[in-house]
């Protein structure tokens, strides 16, 4: 049985899609034409936050001409390059629309799909994000990591993190809000935002080859985002450490008492005896210090994050922070819905 409500609610009032850009100068020619025919034909307004995540090339005077034509176009330039995941983080933080669409610059994700999206926001979904069944384009090498990425990550680290989801999603601004209030430096987004909750569901769509340029997702940088998605969502890597201490101690104890039996069996040279001891003993002790020092330190890894200690969907009979008007009542997902709808 599922604890959540759908709040079914009409089309936005406005739809913010957020775009980070770095180095995407080849792609304006394509973009452009595509993304301002996608605005008006859209049947809900749409502003554009176009974050550029310090680009070398044309892309901020691209950018600037766009804006200086089209006042739907906002664009923010980062002082410097900060990465895919805080420009993102920017455009969110500056977009105003009761709807928030996430997507690359690249055209790989289509914008058409936004439509699938918003339809399911009407429903009550709170998080729609988009499902790769195809990944047309990519390396061997790529589709191979992000296929172990996904499933190790499910099953060591965030069990119900969406597989094939990338940062392509739709978030309602109540989720959104949520979701501001995690300031953490280390930031690995599509986990966050499983991490917030609400009633979320995947919609299927195929991937396409990236329309120009090239990826800026090298597999150093790949790796790097791999590595704070596992740390950021689990204190394995730490408990490890524990585990590993303990087992250490295990041996060191063995060893010892294996000293002791030779000594008392008469078969060592004077001294061996309780220098092996001492060895074990202190070493043993030593681990189980740095293991528990481990522990400590997630713990303040953790408080550091200053996270929100919980999050509040619904409630009845006391003050409302959703705006009245946005619902047209409530109700229980079905079970069909309910197959569909991840949590973490
Ligand atoms: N991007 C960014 N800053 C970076 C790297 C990438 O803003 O440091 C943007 C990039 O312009 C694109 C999106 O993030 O809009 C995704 O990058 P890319 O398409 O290269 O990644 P891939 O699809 O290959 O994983
Ligand atoms: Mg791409």
């Amino acid at each position: 049985m599922t604890h959540e409500f759908l709040r079914p609610r009409p089309n936005p009032r406005l739809v913010s899609i957020v775009m980070p850009f770095y180095n995407e100068q080849e792609i304006f020619p394509l973009l452009r034409p595509q993304l301002s025919q996608f605005l008006d034909n859209s049947p809900y307004p749409c502003e554009v936050i176009a974050v550029n995540d310090g680009s070398s090339d044309q892309t901020i005077d691209l950018l600037v001409d766009w804006a200086k034509a089209d006042p739907r176009i906002k664009v923010l330039n980062l002082s410097r390059n900060f990465g895919h995941q805080y420009a993102s983080t920017a455009g969110i933080d500056h977009a105003s629309g009761d709807a928030i669409v996430l997507i690359d610059a690249d055209l790989q994700d289509p914008l058409e799909v936004i439509h699938q999206m918003v339809e399911q926001y009407c429903k009550g979904y709170d998080v729609v994000c988009g499902q790769r069944v195809a990944r047309a384009g990519e390396s061997v090498v790529k589709k191979f990591t992000a296929w172990v990425f996904y499933r190790s990550m499910r099953v060591f680290f965030l069990k119900n993190l969406p597989p094939d989801v990338g940062d392509f999603r739709l978030m309602s601004r109540r989720c959104l809000d949520s979701l501001r209030e995690m300031r953490e430096l280390h930031r690995f987004l599509r986990g966050m935002v499983a991490w917030v909750g609400y009633p979320q569901i995947c919609v299927p769509y195929q991937r396409q080859a990236r329309a120009a340029g090239e990826t800026k997702y090298p597999l150093r940088k790949m790796i790097r985002l791999a590595w704070t998605a596992a740390i950021s969502f689990s204190a394995l890597p730490l408990r490890l450490s524990f585990l590993g201490a303990a087992a250490m101690t295990l041996v060191a104890l063995e060893e010892a008492a294996r000293a002791l039996v030779a000594h008392f069996s008469g078969k060592t040279v004077p001294g061996w005896t309780s220098l092996m001891l001492v060895l074990c003993l202190s070493n043993a002790a030593l681990m189980i210090a740095v293991g528990i020092l481990g522990e400590y330190v997630g713990r303040i890894y953790e408080e550091g994050k200053g996270r929100p200690l919980y999050l509040v969907a619904d409630s009845w009979n006391l003050a409302q922070r959703e705006n009245p008007e946005d619902a047209a009542g409530f109700h229980r997902l079905n079970e069909a819905d309910d197959k569909a709808v991840y949590r973490p």
